[in-house]
């Protein structure tokens, strides 16, 4: 499914919630489109306006809308191979919602807003199960609004073959508090509410460096154990909050 992403810069004034909207479609959005947004998130447009595709590899490559949140981008360009982010789409990630795909850290770990067709859907109610989502038959995503973390950034074991997330963690302290989501591990991407009040304490590397997921709950495969991912998410947990300056 072709998509585009238009950039949508965050406004000026100090009372505004900072948000990026990823928009995907076939054509820009309309005159109506930009100003419910505009309204609805407080956001100015950039100008030029510069419609691109949302396959990972142009995530990826729009690092001058996205500058703000790096975190995105340098996950999107670790996706797969060149072929896979060519042809790999945000949209098509996020309703696969693939066990081991990256997006689905990124949508909750930033805590950011998937608009379908017909409602708005927030980032804890989206993801339900092992390639399950909130989505209805016939209910299409149209954007992702994505706001502006304090600061972020995505860390992953990735497998070596497919680079799919054997763990991958994305740490952030976003304007609604610190969020750590992790992805890979389990049937489903899913939060660590120890770490993130941890990390709400002190952002430190140190604070969730003694803490881990139980490996009871966790995937294990020939890649690898649930005790050896239980292990990774503490230290790419670790790497993240060190990667956020
Ligand atoms: C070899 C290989 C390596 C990969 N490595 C990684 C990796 O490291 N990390 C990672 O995250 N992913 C990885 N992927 C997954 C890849 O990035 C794609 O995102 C994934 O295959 C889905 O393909 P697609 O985006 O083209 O979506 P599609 O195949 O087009 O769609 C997938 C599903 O979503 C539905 N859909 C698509 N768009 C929408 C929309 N806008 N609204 C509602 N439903 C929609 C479709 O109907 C379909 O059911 C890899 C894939 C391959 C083949």
């Amino acid at each position: 499914m072709a998509e585009r992403i238009h950039g949508i810069e965050p406004g000026k004034q100090p009372s505004a919630r900072e948000h990026l909207a990823l928009a995907l479609g076939h054509s820009p959005p309309s005159t109506q489109t930009l100003e419910h947004h505009r309204r609805e998130h407080r956001v100015a447009i950039l100008q030029p306006f510069t419609p691109i595709h949302t396959r990972h590899a142009e995530v990826a490559r729009f690092k001058n809308v996205l500058a703000k949140i790096a975190a995105l981008t340098s996950l999107a360009g670790g996706i797969g191979d060149r072929m896979v982010r060519n042809m790999g789409t945000l949209g098509g990630s996020l309703a696969h919602n693939d066990p081991v795909a990256d997006y689905p850290a990124a949508v909750l770990g930033l805590n950011a807003t998937v608009n379908t067709n017909k409602r708005k859907i927030a980032a804890d109610d989206f993801f339900q199960g092992m390639f399950e989502t909130a989505l209805q038959t016939g209910e299409i995503i149209v954007s992702v609004s994505f706001p502006v973390p304090k600061r972020a950034a995505y860390i992953k074991f990735k497998n070596p073959t497919s680079r799919y997330a054997i763990v991958g963690v994305l740490a952030a302290e976003t304007g609604n508090g610190v969020r750590v989501a992790v992805t890979g591990a389990a049937s489903s991407v899913f939060r660590v509410p120890e770490m993130e009040k941890a990390l709400a304490a002190k952002w430190s590397p140190d604070s969730v460096a003694g803490i881990s997921v139980p490996a009871g709950t966790l995937n294990s495969d020939l890649h690898a154990s649930a005790e050896y991912r239980s292990h990774l998410i503490t230290v790419m947990a670790r790497r993240a909050v060190e990667a956020a300056k």
